[in-house]
């Protein structure tokens, strides 16, 4: 096979390992992102949760300062009873002293719910604490393993850059700069075989005359549809 393509073969499989580490990296912090967004979504409930705990207190405050009004209201009435004669009074007085108790009732219940909410959030906040517990743990983990995994993406990024200068130094610079034209908008598809006698960049036939040129491989031979360069992977 001719020199050129060979080079340009070898530099545009350097370019598709080197165009590959990014999404490498990232599908190996993918995980750890995954984590650190499950932790923040529980954190945001356990504190979502304790608001809603203060807000409970206000509540139930304010349900003890009404029971304290309440039953300094029934002494009233009690006081009041001794000294009102009029069977109207006497019966306006027990009208009150019933709704005053009916109120009593009420905001016990209330305190009660209150009670029973501000349990069942608490526990809840202690099941979460718990997850978090266990998220934040696999986190460290993975944060372990990520170290582990990109200091050897990082070793490999390092061979393939060194092979890479290798290539540069070693290939023609024209022939590296019509290759560069091309990748431009080709990317990692610059350099394609011919298989089955269709181009892999444009999945199209070439033409007869093309893929007599591409297997004599004296020169560089691109794709009369796509511009892409190809090559017969059975002459390499
Ligand atoms: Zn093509």
């Amino acid at each position: 096979m001719n020199e050129h393509l060979k080079k340009v073969i070898e530099l545009s499989e350097v370019d598709r390992e080197i165009d590959s580490f990014g999404p490498k990296e990232q599908k190996l912090k993918d995980g750890l992102n995954k984590l650190g967004e499950k932790a923040g979504k529980i954190q945001k409930d356990i504190s979502d949760l304790t608001e809603e705990i203060k807000e409970i207190g206000y509540r139930k405050n304010k349900a003890d300062s009404s029971l304290k009004d309440l039953s300094a209201k029934l002494n009233d009435i009690a006081k009041k009873s001794n000294s009102v004669k009029s069977e109207r009074e006497i019966k306006s007085l027990q009208i009150e002293e019933e709704i005053a108790r009916e109120q009593i009732g009420a905001t016990n219940e209330e305190i009660d719910r209150l009670d029973k909410q501000e349990s069942s959030k608490k526990d809840r906040i202690v099941q979460l604490s718990a997850e978090l517990d266990s998220v934040k743990s696999e986190m460290t983990k993975a944060e372990a393993e990520l170290k582990d995994e990109l200091d050897e993406l990082e070793k490999s990024k390092t061979e393939v850059y060194t092979k890479k200068e290798k290539v540069q130094r070693e290939i023609n610079p024209k022939v590296n700069l019509f290759y560069q034209k091309i990748k431009r908008w080709a990317g990692s598809s610059t350099v394609v075989p011919i298989i089955n006698k269709a181009c892999m960049g444009c999945h199209t036939l070439v033409t007869e005359d093309t893929y007599r040129k591409a297997i004599r491989s004296e020169d560089i031979t691109t794709c009369a549809n796509c511009g892409r360069i190809i090559y017969m992977p059975e002459q390499l």
